[in-house]
């Protein structure tokens, strides 16, 4: 009988990084992510060293008929990945801040490096909420980061892109060589190929006036209808979002929210710390923050703005685009998701969009959805007593909202695969460009496991 060793073995020959297959130490380090509800069990994992050992990991799928399957982090593990061989790109971790205003980072990369890399020369990344996060998972779906609605998405900042396409050729890919591609990566996640590189636009901004007001779950009505009425007049230097929070208690929690119902406000400001206070006065003013954390900070912290969790934890997700929020749409969610509903989730968290987030590319791109007003993310902890209620908690959620809901999903919200989340995540046009580019790059369907929003239909 061939051995899961032996079956690699000729893989593993033509590799300068590693493999590793289950039973192996370093197949439970490389397997384990963020996301600790989804187990994943690829047949092979391979550390990648460079772009050639992706090539050669590609290569080998086609030729064996396996799925191959990318992580950086496993911020965005959306299946059990069997069968794949996976190519983890930690290794690919080179990071190059240019003075003049961009970055280069291999696909390993987390956000937290390009923070402290830019930061000596005045330059910010447009990461997301979670600094921990990878920037190739983050930027090819989009990337919604705590200054987006004065900045725009992550992925409309990409000037170039080397990737190892389905077909196992490795490529730089711009606005003018490959021009398919440039447009199919930046919205596409990993449906074209697997990211050795990137390179992007950094943004001047050392400092940023920003952070979060913590209030209780007995302010959660007049809290949450001002911020309705206060969100909809600001301008695109203002960006923020709303958390329906339940936090444990446990490090790192503080003491006034830990166990219990509590609300944040969200806002980052990119103009002078007195015009943002203006700006903020009437949220301040909401009701008595139980927690007042907003302040001038040096963008490299710009993680403390929604404290997200740092360490593996079990999750599910569920995500909504909304159209609008009128006052009916706050008591619909305050009804199912607020202080007195008894929900069993850790978060529902409204994030405003708008601002440069609405702004037509000047590059287009896969990227779907920037008419939608606001995106509805609702995260649960599967632990028991709770597990088995978080599913259908997120559905009356949804439901509750469905009425502003526009049908479709941002790529990088509520990690999720299969043809539903395809179906949302994409117009139809742009499906149909995305699954054609697939037939042409991908021919031996290879990138088929996954955080992978597209496949062509079976
Ligand atoms: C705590 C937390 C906070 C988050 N905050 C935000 C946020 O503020 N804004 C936002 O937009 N998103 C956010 N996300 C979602 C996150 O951007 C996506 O889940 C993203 O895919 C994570 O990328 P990763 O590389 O870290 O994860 P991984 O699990 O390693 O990768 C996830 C997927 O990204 C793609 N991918 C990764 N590497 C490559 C590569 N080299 N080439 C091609 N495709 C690749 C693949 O589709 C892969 O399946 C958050 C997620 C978490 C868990």
């Amino acid at each position: 009988m061939t051995t899961a060793v032996e079956t690699f073995e000729a893989l593993r020959r033509r590799l300068t990084g590693a493999l590793a297959v289950p039973g192996e130490p370093l197949y439970a380090a490389l397997t384990a992510g963020f996301n600790v509800a989804i187990a994943a069990t690829p047949a092979a994992v391979v550390e990648a060293r460079d772009a050639q050992d992706v090539v050669e990991a590609v290569r080998f799928a086609a030729t064996t008929g396996r799925a191959v399957a990318v992580q950086a982090t496993g911020h965005g593990l959306a299946s059990t990945l069997d069968g794949a061989i996976l190519v983890h790109t930690g290794r690919l971790d080179e990071c190059v801040v240019h003075p003049d205003g961009w970055a280069r980072v291999g696909a390993g990369v987390r956000w937290q490096q390009v923070l402290d890399a830019a930061a000596p020369h005045g330059l910010a990344p447009l990461c997301g909420s979670a600094p921990a996060v990878g920037v190739v998972g983050y930027t090819t779906g989009g990337g919604l980061g705590p200054v987006a609605r004065t900045y725009g998405w992550a992925s409309d900042r990409v000037r170039a892109i080397e990737i190892v396409t389905g077909d196992g050729v490795p490529r730089r890919v711009t606005a003018t060589e490959e021009p398919d591609l440039f447009w199919g990566v930046r919205g596409g996640k990993g449906a074209l190929g697997i990211v050795t590189a990137l390179e992007f636009d950094l943004v001047p901004l050392p400092e940023v006036y920003a952070g979060a007001l913590y209030f209780a779950g007995a302010d959660a009505h007049a809290v949450v209808h001002r911020w309705r009425e206060w969100s909809s007049a600001l301008p695109a230097e203002a960006t923020t979002s709303l958390a329906l929070l339940q936090l444990p208690p446990m490090p790192g929690v503080p003491e006034p929210l830990a166990g219990k119902f509590s609300v944040a406000v969200r806002f980052a400001w990119t103009g002078s710390q007195a015009s943002g206070e203006a700006v903020l006065a009437p949220m301040r003013a909401a009701a008595e923050p139980l927690i007042d954390a907003v302040q001038t900070i040096p963008y490299a912290g710009i993680g403390m703005v929604h404290a997200d969790p740092v360490d593996p934890m079990p999750v599910v997700e569920d995500t909504d685009l909304l159209t609008a929020l009128p006052a009916e749409a706050v008591d619909a969610l305050l009804a199912v998701a607020g202080p007195d509903a008894r929900s069993p989730q850790v978060i529902v968290e409204l994030r405003q969009l708008g601002g440069a987030l609405a702004a037509e590319p000047a590059q287009p791109s896969a990227l779907c959805h920037r008419d939608a007003a606001f995106v509805l993310t609702i995260i649960g902890v599967p632990v028991p007593p709770i597990a088995d209620a978080l599913v259908p908690h997120a559905a009356a959620v949804r439901a509750a909202l469905g009425p502003w809901a526009t049908g479709g999903a941002l790529p990088n919200h509520g990690a999720a695969a299969g043809p539903e989340r395809i179906a949302r995540s994409y117009d139809a046009e742009t499906l149909t460009r995305l699954i054609e580019l697939t037939e042409r790059y991908d021919p031996a369907h290879v990138l088929r496991a996954g955080q992978v929003p597209v496949r062509p239909a079976a």
